[in-house]
């Protein structure tokens, strides 16, 4: 399947809009801490909402969509976490001026232009997400651009949101939100379309990300950075593919979505060939339920034995399309499927491309086309089973969605799955409606704020290359793995932190070898939190525990990502042992073996040091060990 593409011949263009959260002491619009607390809500309440027509007198499908399924919002909140602003029963407070600077300072680092003054703006979002029905945004600088060895990157926009609440469930009509994230503020970067390769685009939003973290003022970990790209190809629909958290899947998104668009416009190629004409697809559902009486299907079975139908619709010349494969193990017949789930609350699709198969026979298929009067060497058929109001608005999807192909692709959101392939999210919305936000007065940005700001740029990579090598004494090597590391930020806050109790060059190794060789072993070292790190070199600082016991202890909590450093130490027996109780573990080991160092005198140093080792590792230095082997070797030798 993976058949080898040109992307610059097929006319990729991909564009970054990535969101990163802030570490500011305080939310966007309020005093709450930016933390996220795994306790269920303390008090919650209930809100639906309503759609609205806007100005233009046009009603939001996707919301109108929302209401008529009858949604409602459950929100969880807290006495800490929250106030009234995130359950909005009190207005935003003003604009977090440590939230504007660091976007000021991204701002800078870009090469992008600050706007005069910041005006907050309301932007509708339907899926309940914000207690408000918008989120705030505020536009903060326009224009720049990010230098990339396949060319230039321009930046759009870079603008201060505030981060929507977590969805923490999802129950039939009920949907759960927790507020602590409600309001954290998120600094959102827009590309232009510039990247033309999966490559270049997983390479440029490294860089913007990198460029984020020497700024030591963004969150870390799963769910801080969240990147929505744009790909299309050329023919195609420019399609939105939300929510991709981690970096490194974002090549596999983009390289997939343009195969599935490539393959799309195959599609309309060959529906054009078999002489297919929009209007020939028409929605025309027919009860076939009679048809699957006696079946043997177990799927269909059950749906006739809970009362429900199966209802058919034609799709003339597709036999054969449904079937063709647009991303691995998606087919066309995939897409129509997730129409039917969204639109009509299916639970699924049978396609004639399918079978026999499902338990359904070659003499039902037959009968099948039959039934429904058409040719089985040229025409598709879909069956639904479902309560027959569901199968109607599913089949009705599917047949928009099947005229669709002849146009090509679909203008649609889609979300990345785990493997990097895309499926359908809702449709896309129109133009982004925005009001201004009344509650919050405009921030003017005078020269005195940016000449501020510019005093205070974070150092650029070259100059911590240089610190890193001459202050923290780190190898070359090392300096420039640091400087392209994740952990950078972590990295340059511990080494200050811990100056003169912690070397720099075993903060550096910790993430750059230990964390790696981990990860290699396949232990989930994404489980571990920043916090755990400060934690280690702390109890390292206080001579708690051993070099040696770094790994094991990384690795414990990694499996249990809960819990604390201290709890890994107790459980791993990893405690430093006191000097006089090594004392006493060697002497009896050497007593042990007195026979072998009389015989090979200072040669047993190795056999006693592997024994001693055995029982001391992760629980004393090393070079400790050695000092007293050695000094209790001599000792017996000595008093022989
Ligand atoms: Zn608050």
């Amino acid at each position: 399947m993976e058949e080898k593409i040109d992307f610059r011949k097929l006319g990729l263009k991909v564009g970054l809009e990535l969101h990163q959260q802030l570490d500011t002491k305080h939310k966007l619009f309020c005093k709450c801490p930016t933390k996220l607390v795994e306790e269920k809500g303390e008090f919650n309440f209930i809100r639906r909402l309503r759609p609205t027509r806007s100005e233009l007198g046009e009603v939001d499908i996707a919301a109108l969509f929302e209401w008529k399924r009858g949604r409602y919002y459950l929100y969880e909140s807290y006495d800490n976490y929250t106030c009234l602003v995130e359950g909005d029963e009190e207005p935003p407070h003003e604009l977090n001026r440590e939230a504007l600077e660091i976007a000021l300072t991204v701002a800078l680092l870009l090469n992008s232009k600050p706007v005069d003054e910041v005006h907050v703006m309301r932007k509708i979002v339907i899926d309940g997400s914000n207690t408000t029905g918008f989120q705030r945004t505020a536009v903060v600088a326009l224009g720049g651009y990010l230098e990339d060895e396949e060319g230039i990157i321009r930046i759009q926009t870079i603008c201060l949101e505030e981060d929507a609440a977590r969805k923490i469930a999802e129950k039939g009509a009920e949907v759960t939100y927790r507020l602590d994230r409600l309001g954290i503020p998120l600094i959102e970067i827009a590309t232009g379309p510039d990247m033309h390769t999966p490559e270049q685009a997983e390479r440029v939003a490294y860089k913007i990300g990198q460029l984020l973290r020497i700024t030591g003022k963004v969150k870390r970990g799963l769910g801080t950075i969240r990147q929505d790209l744009n790909i299309s190809i050329k023919g195609g629909e420019k399609i939105e593919v939300k929510g991709v958290q981690k970096l490194e899947l974002i090549s596999k998104v983009v390289a997939y979505e343009a195969l599935r668009q490539y393959k799309l416009l195959k599609i309309k190629d060959e529906l054009k060939k078999r002489g297919l004409r929009e209007n020939d697809i028409v929605f025309k559902p027919i009860d076939v339920t009679e048809v699957f009486k006696g079946t043997k299907s177990k799927i269909l079975k059950r749906a006739l034995k809970e009362g429900k139908k199966i209802v058919a619709q034609v799709l003339p010349r597709f036999k054969g399309i449904l079937g063709i494969e647009l991303q691995p193990r998606r087919r066309f017949g995939t897409e129509l499927a997730e129409y039917a789930k969204f639109w009509g609350g299916v639970s699924g699709i049978i396609h004639t491309d399918e079978l026999p198969g499902y338990g359904i026979t070659v003499d039902e298929v037959n009968k099948l086309y039959e039934y429904c009067k058409v040719n089985p060497e040229k025409d598709a058929i879909v069956i639904v089973a479902d309560r027959e109001e569901n199968a109607r608005e599913a089949l009705k999807a599917i047949v928009e969605r099947a005229k669709y192909a002849l146009k090509g692709i679909p203008k649609e959101t889609r979300a990345a799955n785990p493997d990097g392939t895309t499926r359908y999210m809702r449709p896309q919305p129109g133009a982004a409606r925005m009001y201004p936000e009344t509650d919050v007065p405009p921030i003017e940005i005078t020269e005195e704020l940016l000449r501020k700001i510019k005093e205070k740029l974070p150092e650029r990579p070259e100059q911590r290359y240089e610190k890193f090598i001459k202050e923290y004494g780190l190898s070359k090597d090392l300096a420039r793995l640091m400087i392209k590391s994740y952990w950078l930020d972590l990295f340059e806050k511990l080494a200050e932190k811990f100056k003169g109790k912690v070397s720099p060059i075993l903060i550096a190794t910790t993430f750059e070898n230990t964390l790696k060789a981990l990860k290699g072993e396949g232990v989930p070292v994404e489980n571990i939190r920043d916090e755990v790190f400060e934690e280690l070199f702390e109890k390292y600082a206080e001579k708690t525990i051993a070099k040696e016991a770094i790994p094991k202890i990384l690795s414990w909590i990694a499996y249990h990502p809960e819990e604390k450093v201290e709890k890994a130490i107790e459980a791993l027996g990893l405690k430093k042992l006191k000097l006089e109780e090594v004392d006493r573990i060697i002497k009896k080991i050497v007593e042990n073996k007195k026979e072998l160092i009389m015989a090979r005198r200072e040669k047993a140093f190795g056999a006693i040091m592997g024994l001693a080792m055995k029982e001391l590792r992760g629980k004393v230095d090393g070079k400790t060990v050695a000092e007293i082997v050695k000094r209790k070797i001599k000792e017996l030798l000595r008093n022989m």
